[in-house]
């Protein structure tokens, strides 16, 4: 579904990432772990179109969108859930959600898209007229991902969604996670929590330095060494 192949980013003249070759099938989990600074938003960041690469191509369901605009990518299903959330912290909850669906003008379409999403997330519905910005982390986390999920996306970009949070709310936000994809959402998730990653996906990539230095299924990437030894500590 997401062939990312050779790709090339830069800052200016600094290169951050450099040949990183990905590929995400359709109904996958999929992974990318390593620290601070790997590369991973900036990965993200290009396949949605925010930066453009130097080098390389990047495909969606066999079409090129390394050239196209962000609500571009957006409109062909491609949802992003920002390291940032980017959430609108004045308006509700529901003002949120619907920003997330501004596209769509029917409403039977709308009302069915905010039941799924309360579905995923029934402590949204709970607060649905409380202003964003008053949401705890967790809360603000899963809104973040609920409004990406307004824009009916096929494959969903998920950035550090674990961080800044409580144990307890990451092991909720997992079996989350676990559950779009089992009901048919492609995801990628970028992370730097390597015991959730590992734990949830199928297929993983490690980046370091802006490099893929490793990649297979889960369960071969968990026992390499750099894995044990640089993420897992064991
Ligand atoms: P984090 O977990 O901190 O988000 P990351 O793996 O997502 O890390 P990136 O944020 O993609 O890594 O950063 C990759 C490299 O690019 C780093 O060396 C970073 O300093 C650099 N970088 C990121 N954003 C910019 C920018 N706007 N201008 C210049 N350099 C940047």
């Amino acid at each position: 579904m997401l062939e990312i192949s050779s790709l090339n980013v830069a800052y200016g003249r600094v290169q951050v990432l450099f040949d990183v070759s990905i590929s995400v099938g359709q109904g996958e989990l999929v992974t990318v772990i390593g620290a601070n600074g790997a590369g991973k938003t900036t990965l993200l960041l290009t396949v949605s179109g925010v930066l453009r690469s130097i080098g390389g191509e990047i495909t969606f369901d066999g079409d090129r969108i390394d050239r196209l605009r962000p609500h571009e990518i957006v409109g062909m299903g491609l949802g992003h859930v920002p390291q940032g959330k980017e959430l609108f912290p004045a308006m509700t909850v529901l003002e949120n959600l619907e920003m997330g669906a501004h596209l769509v003008k029917e409403q039977d379409e709308y009302q069915h898209r905010l039941a799924r999403a309360f579905d995923f997330f029934p402590r949204l519905s709970e607060r649905a007229r409380q202003r964003a910005g008053t949401l705890s982390g967790g809360e603000q986390q899963m809104l973040a991902i609920a409004r990406a999920l307004m824009g009916n996306p096929r494959l969903l970009l998920l950035d550090e969604p674990s961080a800044g949070l409580a144990p307890i709310i990451v092991d909720q936000l997992a079996e989350i996670i676990l559950d779009m994809n089992e009901q048919g959402l492609t995801v990628l998730l970028v992370e730097q929590n390597a015991f959730l990653a590992l734990e949830i996906a199928k297929k993983a990539y490690v980046m370091e330095s802006g490099l893929v230095v490793e990649s297979g299924d889960t369960a071969v990437v968990r026992k390499s060494d750099l894995v044990r030894r640089a993420y897992l500590g064991i």
